[in-house]
């Protein structure tokens, strides 16, 4: 099995390469071909498996590969955040961001990270760049969405990384008043390592006909 088998494009494949993996973690041929079918995804996932690949290389495929992508050039702003990923710390969303920046280096698509416990404006000043990829922790996208210095009713493709934690830190609340402000149509992946009535309710609501894949 290999990652241009699976369906990903010639850019991302040489990322790939370059960052020294070979085949794709089981994860990554489950989740993969679902998220390049642009269906609703339920993953089950501990971190370690390769889930961060999992989601971040179909998505980036997705977004360079159509029109919208393929009309994009290296500073073309003003332009729409098309993919949202929330993840419960800022830690693992700066590395989810690296992942991002990392396997698209050979596509056009910027991304930026947004936390909390840093300086607002810096982040303000990035996201005029023109962002495709936004990768965010939920309170302080609230922030943003409040002072109006996001805007995500362009949002094609949301994915909740660790929604597991995001709940049991309790974002959520947090994370519905995002959802509410996301258009109706859209693809969603959710990835959990545990699966509580409340994760189990918050999937329900939000993905429709997911594919489900556990590892
Ligand atoms: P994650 O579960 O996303 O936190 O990834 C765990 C680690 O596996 C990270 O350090 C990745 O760089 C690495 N990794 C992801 N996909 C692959 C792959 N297909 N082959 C080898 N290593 C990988």
């Amino acid at each position: 099995m290999s990652f241009t088998s699976l369906g990903l494009s010639d850019a991302i494949v040489r990322a790939v390469t370059e960052a020294g993996y070979t085949s794709p973690t089981p994860i990554q041929q489950q989740a993969i071909p679902a998220v390049l079918n642009g269906g609703d995804l339920l993953a089950g996932a501990q971190t370690g498996t390769g889930k961060t690949a999992g989601f971040t290389l179909p998505v980036l495929h997705r977004l360079s590969t159509d029109a919208r992508g393929l009309a994009l050039s290296n500073n073309s702003s003003p332009r729409p955040i098309r993919a949202l990923i929330l993840t419960p710390t800022r830690e693992l969303a700066a590395q989810v961001e690296e992942s991002v920046r990392v396997y698209g280096k050979y596509t056009k698509l910027n991304s930026t990270v947004i936390f909390g416990g840093v300086g607002i404006n810096p982040q303000i000043k990035q996201l005029k760049h023109g962002v495709d990829i936004l990768v965010a922790t939920p309170g302080r996208l609230l922030d943003h969405m409040e002072q109006g210095t996001v805007k995500l009713d362009q949002i094609e493709i949301l994915i909740l990384d660790e929604a597991d934690r995001m709940l049991d830190m309790g974002f959520i609340r947090d994370i519905r008043k995002v959802l509410a402000a996301l258009p109706a149509k859209r693809q969603n992946l959710l990835f959990s390592a545990t699966f509580s009535d409340e994760i189990k309710a918050l999937a329900d609501g939000l993905l429709d006909k997911p594919a489900t894949i556990e590892v």
